[in-house]
């Protein structure tokens, strides 16, 4: 739009993008202290095992309540964290702190933890999951690593390698958001992962267009002649839910069971759950 309005439109939109440049880098600078701050936390989602109706897990998600502006989403943050490389130091925290919060748990529960392609770019990927591990004593089969896409677009061969070294510690590989990548399938042939999440988009539309319902169903019955366990993301209503079990989904996760909590929850919800005493490994 601006080009067709003439020569001079770059000027009448200076004094705007003047300011949209000071918000982002006064935004970048917060965020850069943020850490140091202790203004970030760790949300827990949990994850339902659908055939005996119990919490087998949660999902790490990471919260950063900004001094003045209040909640910031992972949504604006991340990608922010991303192209300034603070991804690497905020990544290693989140998996140190889910781990320890982790190893508190009773019995078999997994956490999940949300990894960014960027952080394959970074030598110390592998060092800092083992090194999560070793502080928490956590054991590396409950560990689970979520990835998306965008870890086996770039860098493929690099980021394979890195993968396999992952996989080698113990831990199990999670594919986030699935269906929603280019080529998901060809992904699959890549990597032998452990889990697919199936992407809320597919999720909330299930039992309603007949589309989604056949993606969900070709996905689970792929899924399960693999031996990947299947995931669904966003899970709302009841009646989701009911479709997701007739596809043979293993496992649900979503606001119909529990939003994401803070940590000092997850003991209040296992035991109303009477998962508190659950028999430790
Ligand atoms: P994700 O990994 O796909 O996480 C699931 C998102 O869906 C979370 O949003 C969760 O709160 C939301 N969600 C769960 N159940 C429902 C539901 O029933 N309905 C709806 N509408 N939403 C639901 P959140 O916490 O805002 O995180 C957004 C994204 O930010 C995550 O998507 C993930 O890609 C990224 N993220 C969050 N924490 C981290 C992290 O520690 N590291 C990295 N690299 N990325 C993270
Ligand atoms: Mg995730
Ligand atoms: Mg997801
Ligand atoms: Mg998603």
């Amino acid at each position: 739009r601006a080009k067709s309005m003439g020569g001079n439109t770059f000027s009448c939109f200076k004094p705007e993008m003047d300011a949209w440049v000071q918000a982002r880098r006064k935004r970048e600078n917060d965020l850069r202290e943020a850490l140091a701050r202790g203004e970030f936390t760790l949300a827990y989602q949990p994850q339902i095992d659908a055939a005996a109706n119990r919490i087998c897990g949660f999902e790490a998600l990471l919260r950063w309540n900004h001094p003045i502006d209040g909640p910031v989403p992972p949504t604006d943050f991340i990608p922010l964290a991303e192209e300034t490389g603070l991804i690497n130091p905020i990544g290693a925290w989140v998996l140190r702190q889910a781990c320890v919060e982790a190893a508190g748990w009773p019995g078999r529960l997994r956490i999940a933890v949300n990894l960014s392609p960027i952080q394959f770019r970074n030598r110390d990927l592998v060092g800092s999951v083992q090194s999560a591990l070793r502080n928490s004593g956590l054991p590396p089969e409950r560990l689970e690593l979520e990835i998306t896409e965008g870890v086996l677009l770039a860098d493929n061969e690099a980021n394979l390698a890195t993968l396999h070294e992952l996989r080698a510690l113990g831990v199990r590989i999670a594919m986030d958001d699935f269906g929603t990548g280019y080529s998901s399938l060809s992904y699959l042939r890549a990597f032998p992962f452990d889990k697919i999440k199936i992407d809320r988009s597919f999720v909330s539309q299930v039992g309603e267009s007949l589309h989604c319902t056949a993606i969900v169903r070709a996905v689970t019955g792929l899924a399960a002649s693999l031996g990947i366990v299947t995931t669904a993301e966003g899970v709302e209503t009841a009646a989701q839910l009911a479709h997701l079990r007739a596809e043979g989904c293993n496992e649900m996760q979503g606001f119909l069971f529990s939003r994401p909590i803070g940590a000092s929850q997850v003991l209040d919800l296992l035991s109303r759950n009477g998962q508190e005493a659950e028999a430790a490994a």
